[in-house]
């Protein structure tokens, strides 16, 4: 039994919690507690996971998506005693050195690594810009959960696929289309339909267009995700 809770978007779900660019989720399952990404802004994340009820502090794992400012901005807020950070391995010396003076356990992730139990690491993927996505054992099938996609939303989800044996049956986080045109976002929706996919939670980076394409497209369920949102998977 786990559930998805939005700390941090772009957009709120409701008043009392504060908006801003980036992206983190809490992710429980069967007893772990985990941290995807953590916004870039430590007051939003600080003021947002008390009003949720979230300790912070009270994390097992903190998984990082890239190392970019609105997902790894408030760390400081995310870091405690006796947490196991999973990270790309491309992530900057600085990072790593940050850890290793923290005294806290690392993880540097290159290919595909279940690292507990019901989660699982795609790997580092992208050319440019690495960024591993996180696939957690949901009761539907398994959950892929993405920080910004930047090696594209289909490579992603075709990767998960095949390390699940597969497809998600649900892709939450960050798209990233801002930048297709529409007959390119219709696309993806086909492509993902194809694949399986059964419900999607776009968020994040998306994009507004891209987003109400996703949400008029047939075929699967779109649930509209907003800091405060929480799912069970
Ligand atoms: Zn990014
Ligand atoms: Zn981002």
């Amino acid at each position: 039994m786990g559930e998805i809770t939005i700390i941090y978007d772009n957009r709120t779900a409701r008043d009392g919690l504060y908006p801003g660019w980036g992206f983190s989720a809490l992710v429980e399952l069967d007893g772990t507690r985990l941290l995807f990404d953590t916004g870039g802004d430590k007051i939003v994340l600080e003021h947002n996971a008390d009003a949720l009820g979230i300790d912070l502090k009270g994390t097992d794992y903190l998984f990082l998506s890239h190392e970019h400012c609105d997902h790894i901005g408030a760390i400081s807020s995310a870091l405690h005693k006796g947490l196991t950070v999973v990270y790309p391995d491309s992530f900057s010396a600085g990072f790593k050195k940050r850890i290793a003076d923290e005294k806290l356990t690392g993880i540097p992730v290159e290919e595909p690594i279940e690292f507990s139990p019901g989660f699982r690491s795609t790997g580092e993927l992208g050319d440019e810009i690495k960024e591993q996505s996180l696939i957690v054992a949901g009761k539907d099938g398994p959950v892929l959960i993405t920080g910004c996609a930047h090696p594209g939303i289909i490579r992603i989800a075709r990767v998960a696929t095949e390390l699940s044996g597969r497809p998600p049956s649900l892709v939450i986080g960050g798209y990233h289309l801002g930048s297709k045109t529409d007959s390119e976002v219709e696309g993806i929706a086909e492509f993902l339909k194809r694949l399986g996919v059964k419900r999607v939670a776009p968020c994040h980076c998306t994009g507004e267009r891209a987003m109400n394409l996703l949400r008029g497209s047939l075929g699967f369920e779109y649930i509209d995700v907003k800091a405060g949102a929480s799912l069970e998977i």
